[in-house]
């Protein structure tokens, strides 16, 4: 099996020959992309409200909000439960940049805390003790942002116990995590959350090339997120202001974007969760085949968990040097290994807002010898004996 590459040119960087993740498309999933190519409506049909019922009963939600991107998913259930100026939001610092980005988009003051070095998630007791000293100084968060990291579920109860006793809700970040199942069920139900949020990029769990969710329990709030979606504009008589004053009558109800996923996308999406199942079951065999493979190597292996959806195998190594040397050798042999997640705040735009190495040593020590080894459905049996030796080879 090999993959196709682009051709090489500077707006196309070159794919190695294995990538550390990557969509995998069948012929269902191409003639559904089609017949939204020839129906009458390619976007803001039928497909979007079919894609959102699927999706909200596999997440074991109430509702789901298709979006143009996770991102923007995210960017919607921030504004939807009002974050905004005067807001506080705290999230992990292992994440990919969006996660606190779209807080501070929506000019939240926003914080890290750091993570337990075992499930490499957002650490509920460190939270504990963050919160301890935020409710002496006043500055307790308004929203906490778990974030599913790898598809390992977060301990949610144990968030939502402390977002009660100190009086914040809590987003569920689960971009990693579609078909995860945790403490309380499928992530996406959103049994300890006010929302969950998926993203469905191509190297994540199902792709529709770009794309993301909104999942909920709370019928209004998930009229709020549709009509932050598409201009603040609403059709239902319940929700206008005048009697209607004919067919083409609509109210703009406040301030929204255009973040509409398209009919293309959904029917892709509706496409991919038909193979949602075998995905799972794909990543969760190489995962345990790495983990038995890679045992006696000089590498920290993560904890195997049958019920996380395995978005990412991340071994850890001894120290920044041999991670270094690790990614080079496995990169020159054409294998995207990749490098998830220097802690967010270390970025210069976060740096300059007064975030210093040391805010979270857990994330920092984590993030020194990370490296994420390729894992998706494609991936043969044959290419990840590859990956192991050649691993064991420069390790050893
Ligand atoms: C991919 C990702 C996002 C953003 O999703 P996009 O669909 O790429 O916008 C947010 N959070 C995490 C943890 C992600 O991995």
């Amino acid at each position: 099996m090999s993959p196709a590459s682009p051709p090489a040119s500077p707006a196309t960087p070159a794919v190695p020959a294995i990538p550390y993740g990557r969509q995998d498309l069948s012929a269902a999933d191409i003639e559904a992309v089609v017949a939204v190519l020839r129906s009458d409506w390619l976007t803001q049909g039928p497909a979007v409200p079919r894609f959102e019922a699927t999706l909200a009963a596999r997440g074991g939600a109430a509702h789901a909000v298709a979006a143009n991107s996770g991102t923007s998913a995210l960017m919607l259930a921030y504004a939807a439960l009002g974050i905004g100026p005067g807001t506080r939001v705290w999230t992990s610092p292992n994440t990919f940049v969006a996660t606190a980005n779209a807080a501070a988009l929506a000019g939240a003051d926003v914080d890290f805390i750091d993570i337990d070095p075992v499930t490499l998630n957002l650490c509920p007791e460190r939270l504990a003790a963050r919160l301890a000293v935020a409710e002496r100084s006043g500055t307790l968060p308004d929203l906490v942002v778990p974030v599913h990291f790898a598809g390992r579920p977060c301990p949610m109860a144990a968030c939502a116990r402390l977002a009660a006793r100190y009086g914040f809700r809590l987003v569920e970040d689960a971009a990693h995590a579609l078909g995860a199942v945790g403490e309380d069920g499928p992530v996406g139900n959103g049994r300890h959350a006010a929302a969950v949020v998926y993203s469905f990029h191509p190297v994540k769990i199902v792709t529709t090339g770009e794309g993301g969710a909104v999942l909920c329990n709370d019928a209004a709030l998930a009229q709020r997120l549709g009509e932050l979606r598409s201009h603040g504009i609403t059709r239902d008589p319940a929700r206008m202001t005048a009697a209607s004053e004919g067919d083409w009558y609509y109210e703009q109800t406040g301030p929204g974007w255009n973040f509409r996923m398209t009919d293309l996308q959904a029917a892709l999406g509706a496409s991919q969760l038909d193979r949602l199942d075998v995905f799972l079951a794909r990543r969760r065999a190489l995962a345990a085949r790495y983990h038995d493979r890679l045992a006696g190597l000089p590498l920290e292996r993560p904890l195997p968990d049958p019920r996380s959806a395995w978005h990412l195998y991340v071994v850890r190594l001894a120290d920044a040097a041999t991670r270094r040397r690790a990614f080079d050798a496995l990169r020159a042999a054409g294998i995207g290994v990749n490098v998830h997640y220097r802690p967010v705040y270390l970025n210069p735009w976060w740096r300059a807002r007064g975030f210093a190495p040391g805010h979270c040593p857990e994330a920092e020590r984590y993030y020194a010898g990370a490296l994420s080894l390729p894992l998706y459905p494609g991936l043969d049996d044959a290419q990840q004996e590859g990956i192991v030796a050649r691993l064991a080879q420069v390790l050893t």
